[in-house]
């Protein structure tokens, strides 16, 4: 039997780092939302208790610390299932790019799994696996616009973000997300943090250009500072006339955020001249339904 669960990417609209804490995880608060650009996770049961992990793209490992292994092993030890599981993933998020792929695939792995075994997991042991994957995933179990506190795994839903267009721009540069949190570490303490109460507020008054305006992400200095196209696609964003532009998680994937079709044109048609990585992207109210 086999089971097919879409992984979608997400961006970060807020992203705040409140500081490193005592277990080495970094307290965050963070407004996310998933968009419509995702990888595809099959899962199909084996008879012998194995876990195989293919994935279609390169860089991405295929051995335990791929993170749907992750999840399928701690699935397996915690409803005791000595089947097996072959987990393909043709991937389509580029991968170490800001926009949670791997997480996201983890989750679309504890989803299938649940469906494939039957196992009638409630929301809330989603997202107990979850949080020990990794900190994007419980965001990534359901998706759509919400605030992650804690280091990530806290889920608190958001309405729904008024329609837009998202332009992705993928410099040619992965970025390690922990890397970036060591030299965030390194740095004096930011003297500006994203206002994520007042995003939260925009949202709720599904007010566009709030939206646009109050986009903030306390990494994105630190990884600008090591991958200086970051700033060119910045500017050459603003220049063709994005509402809103930031960058998403710990980088380098820039986006670019409007309401208008011509003008999500413009920019795609600007940005593919400029770089090689272009997607012109829409948000999706929920992981389940994209
Ligand atoms: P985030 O935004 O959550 O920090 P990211 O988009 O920056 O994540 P990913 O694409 O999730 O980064 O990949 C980060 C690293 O995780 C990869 O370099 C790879 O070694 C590892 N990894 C483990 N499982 C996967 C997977 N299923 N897909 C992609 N990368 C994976």
């Amino acid at each position: 039997m086999r089971v097919l669960e879409k992984a979608p990417a997400k961006i970060n609209l807020s992203l705040d780092v409140l500081g490193r804490r005592e277990d080495g995880y970094h307290e965050v608060r963070m407004v996310m939302a998933t968009i419509d650009l995702a990888d595809r996770v099959e899962c199909e049961s084996l008879a012998e208790d194995e876990i195989i992990i293919r994935a279609s793209a390169p860089y991405v490992p295929e051995d335990d610390r791929n993170f749907a292994y992750q999840a399928a092993k701690l699935i397996k030890e915690k409803y005791s299932i000595r089947a097996g599981v072959r987990v393909s993933i043709d991937k389509r998020i580029p991968v170490a790019a800001g926009l949670a792929g791997g997480s996201s695939d983890a989750a679309a792995t504890i989803r299938a799994l649940n469906r494939l075994w039957k196992i009638g997991m409630t929301y809330e042991s989603m997202l107990d696996i979850a949080g020990k994957v990794g900190s994007d995933v419980a965001f990534c179990i359901k998706g759509g616009t919400a605030l992650a506190t804690g280091r990530g795994e806290k889920i608190s839903p958001l309405p729904p973000l008024p329609p837009c267009w998202i332009i992705l721009v993928k410099p040619d540069v992965s970025v390690s997300t922990a890397q970036i949190y060591r030299e965030w570490d390194d740095q004096p303490a930011p003297a500006l943090h994203p206002d994520v109460d007042a995003m939260i507020a925009a949202i709720a008054r599904g007010d566009f250009l709030a939206i646009c305006r109050l986009l903030g992400n306390t990494l994105e200095a630190v990884t600008m500072n090591k991958v200086a196209e970051i700033a060119r696609i910045k500017a050459h964003m603003n220049r063709i006339g994005a509402e809103g532009i930031l960058m998403s998680g710990s980088g380098p994937t820039v986006f670019g955020l409007t309401q208008r079709e011509s003008k999500m044109q413009r920019l795609l048609n600007g940005m593919k001249g400029y770089c090689p990585q272009v997607y012109a992207v829409r948000l999706c109210r929920s992981a389940e339904l994209v």
